[in-house]
C-alpha cells in the first residue's frame, strides 16, 4: 500500500487552469497493488454495511466493479447524460471543476435498500452528494461513500451526514 501514491501522477492546470488533477489510471498498471487495493475496499465498513454498491462514471466503474466482484455485492451504476435507456431519475451537481448531470436507473434503484457510494476520487463532494440525492429522492439509504482518494484541503467530507472512507488522504 506505501506504493499507492507513488502510481499516481498530478498533472497540473489540468482541465482548467488551477486544478491539480489526480491521474488514478497507473494504479490499475500494477496488478499487485490494484489486487491489494481492491481487498481493503471490499472489507471496509461501508461495502459491509450495503446491500449494493453504486459506482460513478467511469473512474468509479474501474473500482466499484472490482469491489462488486470480491465482495460479492450487487452494483448499479450513476451515469453522465444521454447514457441510460429506461426510466431515469437524474440530478445536477457541481464538482471541483465544472458541472453536470448524473442519472440511474428507476428499476435498477429500486432492487436493493441501502448503496454504498464508490468513486474514485473525493474533492468538493459535489459529486457524490449528487448520487446521495438521487438514492434518497427513492427512498433509499445511503450506508457511505468510498473512494480511493481524498483531497482533505478541499474538506468534502463535511458535507455529508454518512460515513465517508478513503484509502488514501492527500
Ligand atoms: P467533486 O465532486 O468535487 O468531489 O469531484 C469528484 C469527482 O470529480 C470524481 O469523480 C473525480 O474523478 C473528479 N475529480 C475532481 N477533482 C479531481 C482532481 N483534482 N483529480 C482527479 N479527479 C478529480
Amino acid at each position: 500500500m506505501e506504493k499507492l501514491e507513488s502510481l499516481i501522477k498530478t498533472y497540473y492546470d489540468f482541465p482548467k487552469k488551477g486544478i491539480a488533477f489526480k491521474d488514478l489510471l497507473g494504479i490499475i498498471q500494477d496488478s499487485e497493488v490494484f489486487r491489494e487495493l481492491i481487498l481493503r475496499m471490499s472489507s471496509n465498513q461501508v461495502i459491509k454495511n450495503s446491500e449494493a454498491i453504486i459506482s460513478i462514471e467511469a473512474r468509479g466503474f474501474i473500482f466499484g466493479s472490482a469491489i462488486s466482484f470480491q465482495a460479492s455485492k450487487p452494483m448499479i451504476v450513476a451515469r453522465k447524460p444521454g447514457k441510460l435507456p429506461g426510466e431515469i431519475y437524474q440530478e445536477h451537481y457541481s464538482l471541483e471543476y465544472g458541472n453536470n448531470s448524473l442519472s440511474v436507473g428507476k428499476e435498477a434503484l429500486e432492487k436493493f435498500s441501502s448503496y454504498a457510494i464508490v468513486d474514485d476520487l473525493l474533492a468538493t463532494g459535489g459529486t457524490a452528494d449528487c448520487v446521495a440525492r438521487l438514492i434518497n429522492k427513492s427512498g433509499k439509504k445511503v450506508s457511505g461513500l468510498l473512494t480511493v482518494v481524498e483531497l482533505i484541503e478541499l474538506n468534502g467530507r463535511l458535507r455529508f451526514d454518512f460515513p465517508v472512507e478513503t484509502i488514501l488522504s492527500i
